[in-house]
């Protein structure tokens, strides 16, 4: 029989990519989306298989599935800057509320389930590169707070959870992802980058562009989703590519690759924007088997032609 999962959050880019894998592996799949910040269109092609069904509620009220369940993975948040700043009060209750509710759905099914946390929750980090050991180095009330904070009681609830009822939990902390269905207006630097140089813009580097940040292409990603939702460990962990690169750098490339005569011009950096980040992979390599395989000019160019075939979208503005 074929494993039903449970995608909160399916509509979003990670979701929608995650929901196209598992039904393309045989797997029948419900996507619980409240269209927050995921698009219908990331999810429309799939509307017409048997396999695939689509759920519009919002995971901090109840959520209740009918008949079996095997696994439920809980991706439903805001997840870039532009996003949790504009929603705080939402992201907060979707990383509590909706943990909750998420967690006692996968309960009662006796489900496996698998949080979606992030490099976040490492902050600013003071140890490079980044261990699931390590706690991190988070601003409680700086302007990421209501993210990282909330994954991080979110990844408490789930360890909570597993302890008291014997919830069958992992906790995957993901780090940058890009690719095809990210947002042009999202603010991150891969969608920013890339429309400004396709709009023949000057490319917006935040600071003086020497801050890194490790990119991981979004197949690599859900390959390592996929591999945490049919094992039984608990995690937490690191799911990234540590190939670790400069914005400047990260810029220079797209520029490239878009084949656009633009300039780099530089903004100001915003408060508690990381300076470093680079995932530890170690522990995923040997509980998943898992290492990430797209290499960044290779995914970047996909990523590029995804963009250039899409139509134009609201102005980029950069805000990391
Ligand atoms: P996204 O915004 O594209 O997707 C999130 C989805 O969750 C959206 O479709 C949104 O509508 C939905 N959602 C939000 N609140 C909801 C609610 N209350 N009820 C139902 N649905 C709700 O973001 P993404 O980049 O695909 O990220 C997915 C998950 O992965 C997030 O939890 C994010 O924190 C985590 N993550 C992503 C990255 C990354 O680089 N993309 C890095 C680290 C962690």
């Amino acid at each position: 029989m074929s494993m039903r999962v449970v995608v909160a959050g399916g509509a979003g880019f990670l979701g929608s990519h995650l929901c196209e894998r598992l039904l393309a592996g045989g797997a029948e799949v419900i996507c619980v989306d409240n269209f927050l910040t995921g698009r219908p269109e990331n999810i429309d092609p799939l509307r017409a298989l048997d396999a695939f069904r689509m759920l519009r509620r919002d995971v901090t009220g109840s959520v209740d599935v009918a008949g079996p369940v095997d696994a439920v993975v809980h991706l439903a948040s805001p997840a870039s800057p532009v996003d949790y700043r504009a929603l705080p009060l939402e992201t907060l209750a979707v990383g509590a509320w909706g943990t909750r509710r998420l967690l006692e759905l996968a309960r009662r099914k006796g489900a496996r389930f698998v949080l979606a946390s992030t490099s976040e929750v490492y902050g600013d980090p003071q140890v490079h590169p980044q261990p699931e050991g390590y706690w991190g180095h988070v601003n409680p009330v700086g302007p990421r707070s209501m993210y990282d904070e909330a994954k991080r009681f979110a990844e408490a609830l789930t360890t909570a959870h597993r302890a008291t009822h014997g919830t069958r939990t992992g906790i995957v902390r993901i780090f940058n992802t890009y690719g095809p269905r990210m947002r042009a207006d999202d603010g991150r630097a891969v969608p920013t980058f890339i429309t400004q140089a396709l709009r023949g813009q000057p490319v917006t580097v935040a600071g003086d562009g020497s801050q890194t940040r490790s990119l991981c292409y979004v197949d690599d990603l859900v390959d390592g989703l996929v591999r945490m939702l049919d094992a039984e460990h608990p995690g937490p962990l690191n799911l990234g590519n540590p190939s670790e690169l400069s914005m400047l750098e990260l810029a220079r490339l797209v520029v490239r690759l878009c084949g656009e005569e633009v300039s780099i011009v530089f903004v100001p950096r915003p408060q508690d924007d990381p300076s470093v980040r680079r995932p530890d992979v170690t522990l995923a390599g040997e509980a998943l088997d898992w290492r990430p395989r797209v290499d960044l000019v290779d995914g970047l160019s996909r990523t590029v032609d995804w963009f250039r075939n899409r139509a134009a979208g609201p102005p980029a503005a950069l805000v990391p």
